[in-house]
């Protein structure tokens, strides 16, 4: 054995001992740590020889470490991002340390499906999904779109007669779609189905950005019962809007569609009876997208699909690792390497798992109540300021926002420049109706009022800087 490894090897205890003593020390100054930080450059080459892994450590601590930001912190509110509870950390440290590869329940090799199987069936319970979805575990929303559109194109081509996996796209495939996220563009590019494919859907009136059923329905009509894919949201990034998912199940018995709902945050809606009913009607779909690194507040890379048992023969006939014909009954032979993109994947049940053992029902339902009151709490801050204005109502748990005196747009991008150079909060552009905008997401379990009053003071004096 390499002499580094050797010495590794005999020293694991101690250096693991650091390794938790630092991440301790990370984690009680998460609050302070700022969320912005300088770029650094990578100046070591690769050595022969290797310095083992405690002076890697601290080489890594005077060249990297610094450049580390708390987005797993309160008061980063940007894009959607989530942070890690301990049971999350304490699940994923046990994923790196255990290495399994995440594949068949069939005593083949490790048997950490059966983990991930487990899992799947708590988040089911946790979204009030029935059992008649199959899920599992991909790296983000991304890939999960991704497999749940693969599947739709699958059944697409079907309809038509062709094996679209095998064959390829030869005609155009039709996606509709109101306010989708640039993911399921960007996994219709992917796919060959083209990104430029989609039929943009109108909105409701109202400063909404949800499906107009009238004219969705009247576009269903100009396609003369071609197949298409129905991309609904259940929370849109700006203003988290869902679409009317009775509405859509209701369509679903006079036309024939793939119905995907990219749930990617908004699904944790459920887990609370004040915002449940936005979901209603949403187990009517073929597939479904979230994101457990989001409002579950799992460490990256982290999030569900799941597709209708009915869909399985689809499934497997576009993510089939191999020429063999599929064989036997889920049961039996079930193996992901057959239901989606990855082959051999880490054990990322394990964060879950642990995050829904040690926290249950009454745990999610708290951290999205608790995001949801932060986001109206910034919303009124906002609503009753002199310097900003809402964009949209605050629906959930994002709120979208711009300066007040909006007739130099320009002022928009250098408040947000500043105030995200403080380093105590970090929120992000957008563009809505037409303005410049600012996002703050809430979906952090640590957020507290005590950061809501760092924000809101930090937000004033920016603004009365730049002379808004
Ligand atoms: C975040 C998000 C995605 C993409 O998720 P990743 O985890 O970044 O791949 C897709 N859709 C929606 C609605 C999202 O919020």
């Amino acid at each position: 054995m390499h002499q580094q490894l050797a010495d590794d090897l005999a020293n694991i205890e101690s250096l693991l001992e650091v390794v938790k003593l630092q991440g301790l020390d990370y984690l009680g100054q998460l609050s302070q740590r700022p969320t912005i930080a300088a770029t650094v450059e990578q100046t070591h080459n690769l050595s022969d020889e290797g310095i083992g892994t405690l002076r890697a450590l601290e080489l890594f601590n005077s060249q990297f470490e610094p450049v580390i930001i708390s987005s797993s912190g309160p008061r980063y509110l940007g894009f959607v991002t989530g942070g890690s509870t301990p049971a999350a950390i304490a699940g994923d440290w046990l994923a790196s340390i255990y290495d399994q590869n995440t594949q068949a329940t069939n005593g083949q090799g490790d048997n950490s499906a059966i983990i991930e199987k487990a899992t799947i069936n708590l988040l089911l319970e946790l979204f009030g999904l029935p059992k008649t979805f199959l899920g599992g575990f991909v790296t983000g929303a991304t890939m999960s779109n991704f497999t749940c559109l693969a599947t739709a194109r699958q059944w697409a081509g079907k309809c038509q007669g062709r094996n679209i996996s095998q064959s390829g796209i030869s005609q155009n495939l039709h996606v509709l779609s109101a306010n989708a996220h640039s993911s399921i563009l960007k996994s219709m590019s992917m796919l060959g189905i083209g990104s430029a494919n989609i039929l943009k859907v109108g909105t409701e009136e109202g400063n909404r950005e949800s499906i107009d059923l009238m004219d969705l329905e009247n576009k269903v009509k100009l396609l003369k019962e071609q197949p298409f894919i129905l991309v609904s949201s259940a929370g849109t990034v700006n203003t988290v809007d869902f679409d009317n998912f009775k509405a859509i199940a209701a369509l679903k018995s006079k036309y024939s569609f793939w119905w995907h709902i990219d749930a990617a945050f908004g699904a944790f809606a459920t887990c609370s009876p004040y915002y449940r009913h936005l979901l209603d009607g949403w187990e009517n779909a073929d597939s479904i997208t979230i994101d457990c690194h989001k409002w579950l507040n799992v460490p990256y890379e982290n999030a569900v699909f799941f597709i209708k048992t009915y869909h399985q023969d689809l499934q497997v006939e576009t993510f089939q690792n191999s020429n063999a014909p599929y064989l036997g009954s889920l049961t039996d032979q079930f193996s992901y390497l057959n239901f989606l993109p990855e082959n051999s994947r880490r054990l990322k049940a394990l964060p879950v798992w642990f995050s829904l053992m040690a926290y249950g029902k009454k745990g999610f339902r708290a951290i999205v109540e608790n995001s949801v009151d932060m986001a109206r709490r910034l919303g009124e801050f906002i609503f009753l300021s002199e310097q900003f204005a809402l964009l949209a109502p605050v629906r959930l748990n994002n709120v979208c926002f711009t300066l007040k005196n909006d007739k130099n747009q320009e002022l928009v991008s250098v408040f947000l420049e500043q105030l995200n150079g403080t380093g105590k909060v970090f929120m992000t552009p957008t563009f809505y109706n037409g303005k410049k905008g600012i996002r703050a997401s809430f979906v952090n379990w640590r957020t507290s009022v005590h950061d809501l009053e760092i924000i809101t003071t930090t937000m004033i004096s920016i603004a009365r800087s730049i002379n808004n």
